[in-house]
């Protein structure tokens, strides 16, 4: 699977509030964030840094710090990655059609701020949580803020 690069430009070709520079964040990323953020990598299952992590706290943004969740909506949903019921505000994320494994169609989830790749997101796989949906994000798309 090729990874896409991540366009600046929302879906409505509008510009993301947080304009950031490849280059300048190949620099400050561990490559293996870079690729997740900026190209819409995917880490290997269960060896993400935060996926039974159960501090309490703000998970945000690595690229650009912006709060994306709240570790009280994080769930053990045994699929390997950090989960969560719901972002922190509406508006934090953007979701985005990814037909990158067509026929299957799947909800990309995005920092809403700066536009990187954080993971996707599925509904009514029955967990036992309010939503019914389980946000699937990388660990190293973001840094957990403890409180
Ligand atoms: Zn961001």
């Amino acid at each position: 699977m090729s990874a896409e690069e991540i366009s600046s430009l929302r879906p409505d070709g509008t510009a993301f509030p947080v304009q950031l520079d490849d280059a300048v964040l190949k620099q400050t990323l561990d490559p293996l964030s870079f690729e997740v953020l900026r190209k819409a990598a995917t880490e290997r299952p269960f060896t993400g840094e935060y996926t039974d992590t159960e501090t309490i706290g703000i998970y945000k943004c690595k690229a650009c710090a912006a709060e994306l969740f709240r570790s009280e909506t994080k769930f053990h949903s045994g699929c390997g990655w950090p989960s969560f019921y719901a972002p922190k505000a509406e508006d934090a994320v953007l979701l985005i059609e990814d037909r990158s494994l067509f026929p299957r169609v799947r909800t990309e989830v995005r920092c809403a701020s700066c536009g990187s790749h954080l993971g996707h997101v599925f509904e009514g796989e029955g967990y036992d949580v309010p939503t019914d949906q389980r946000w699937c994000i990388n660990s190293v798309s973001m840094f957990l803020e403890a409180k």
